[in-house]
């Protein structure tokens, strides 16, 4: 955490945070209906391997549920706020250790930065794979605490659900992780691939002390996951326009960051005298430009791929418009940019966010600055929004520079096919066998971008059933888990540690 951030009080710098969850799930909320149908059938990536899967080998016993739960309930009450001292995350670790001591005792464990480091050796030799997670958690505002219906750091176990900040944002993928991997070990199991697992404690502020040291000091060992899973999308039930099953959306590519300030200069003076245009008239003409020429929008990956893999559930007229995608894309496109949730899939999206200039009512101010934040499509890059920026605004009078450190490129976009989706869809299908697959694209950041060259595929996705309900609950009022949609955490990772053992071979790497 930065100086300048330490000294804004909590209630601004919470506005700041990198929304992980919630906005990359937001995203696909109103996907106009009759969008799925206009793809090209080859198009439909998603497809679930075909394997034979011991659906049962995954279980948890009553005791094992009991004790993931527990630990849960036990974590969430660590305040482990960005800006809170030190120990609330020790005593996390302290926590998960005592909870799971097989894991903590059979894993080599170390502490790297505000991450914690787990490996499962395998008995092959080959890459290993990865799971992240992180278990810092967003602040909750004084003044909402006591709209909760429990206390937000009480973990409290009521009405089928545990309570608190952290529930659904992280905390419940790290236990579940965990858990899952003590249930395996209570039985005697060696994985075949090694397993990496990361828990950050910094996500939420950028990750930089946590999992950006993590993917450092993998790529300085010359450690290349053959792919990995963070959070970023989840099974989403009722929320896209026009699907009856719920949607298991799993995040291929991170949306890039940019952030640019833009400059008008003139000559000062008193405002009896003016000339046609101030510093301020220069600088609104510029942003006026800027809003209305907004990047090209294109139907590219992921977000055509997660298109041909609803289109077949989906009704109505935008199911039929998503079928036919090779004549429709141009009304699809239309649709889509029809609304701001669906315009940031498939295009970089701007946002005049900041505005100042002036010093008195009677005085021609001598500088404007005006900010514009760019969320970048999978393809676009940093370079090409500055260059459209200048031929847009087309003032040479306007100075046009990059305002924060934070900015980086959009990701690749992970594949469709190898191992890591196809364990990953395994273990979807038999977790949530009713479930939809498909990619997506994922608005927020995620600890996930520091692997960007680093792991070979990553993927975004967490194993929790979101109704619309839930929603404002990430990062919001109630945040809450429910115990049904907790259990299959662990039943998740169990399945899919064991997939990717399935998937694997002795030899090969
Ligand atoms: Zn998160």
């Amino acid at each position: 955490m930065s100086p300048s951030q330490r000294e804004t009080r909590p209630r601004d710098w919470w506005r700041r945070l990198t929304p992980c969850a919630a906005a990359a799930v937001t995203a696909f909320l109103l996907l106009p209906a009759g969008l799925a149908s206009a793809l090209p059938p080859r198009a439909q990536a998603a497809a679930i391997p075909q394997s034979a899967q011991p659906a049962d080998a995954a279980a948890l016993n009553e005791q094992e549920i009991e004790n993931a739960r527990a630990a849960l309930a036990g974590i969430v009450q660590e305040e482990t706020v960005a800006g809170a001292p030190p120990e609330a995350l020790e005593r996390v670790h302290e926590k998960l250790r005592r909870a799971f001591p097989r894991a903590f005792s059979q894993l080599r464990a170390e502490r790297i930065g505000t991450s914690l480091l787990l490996e499962w050796t395998g008995r092959s030799p080959g890459a290993p794979w990865m799971l992240l997670a992180h278990l810092d958690v967003v602040p909750v505002e004084n003044d909402t605490a006591q709209n909760w219906a429990h206390p937000p750091f009480s973990g409290k176990i009521a009405a089928g659900a545990i309570w608190g900040r952290g529930t659904l944002d992280d905390k419940a993928s790290a236990v579940g992780i965990l858990a899952a991997i003590e249930s395996l070990l209570a039985d005697g199991y060696v994985p075949r691939r090694t397993l990496l697992v990361g828990l950050g404690g910094d996500e939420e502020t950028g990750g930089t002390g946590g999992a950006a040291q993590v993917a450092a000091t993998l790529r300085q060992r010359g450690i290349a996951p053959e792919f990995l899973l963070d959070e970023g999308y989840a099974v989403i039930d009722g929320s896209i326009v026009g699907v009856k099953p719920p949607v298991a959306m799993i995040g291929l590519a991170e949306k890039g960051y940019l952030t640019l300030r833009l400059q008008a200069r003139a000559e000062g003076g008193h405002s009896s005298m003016p000339p046609p245009h101030s510093a301020i008239g220069r600088l609104a003409r510029a942003v006026v430009r800027l809003e209305e020429a907004p990047l090209p929008s294109r139907l590219a990956e992921p977000m055509r791929s997660g298109l041909a893999a609803l289109a077949p559930h989906m009704s109505g007229v935008q199911g039929l418009a998503l079928r036919a995608m090779w004549l429709t894309s141009p009304l699809v496109r239309h649709l889509l940019e029809g609304k701001p949730a669906t315009a940031a899939q498939i295009r970089t999206t701007t946002a005049v966010t900041m505005i100042a200039g002036g010093v008195a009512e009677n005085v021609l101010p001598e500088e404007a600055t005006a900010t514009v934040n760019f969320r970048l499509l999978p393809g676009d890059t940093a370079d090409g929004v500055i260059h459209h920026v200048r031929r847009v605004v087309d003032d040479d009078a306007i100075e046009i520079e990059i305002a924060t450190a934070a900015s980086r490129e959009p990701t690749r976009v992970s594949s469709t096919e190898g191992l890591g989706w196809d364990a990953l869809s395994q273990a979807i299908a038999t977790v949530f066998p009713e479930a939809v697959i498909a990619p997506g694209l994922t608005l927020g950041g995620t600890d996930a971008k520091h692997f960007e060259g680093v792991a070979r595929q990553v993927y975004r996705f967490v194993p929790m059933r979101l109704a619309p309900g839930d929603l404002p609950r990430v990062h919001g009022l109630d945040e809450r888990i429910p115990l049904a949609s907790f259990d299959e955490f662990p039943a998740f990772y169990s399945n899919l540690i064991q997939a990717v053992d399935e998937r694997s071979s002795d030899a090969a790497p």
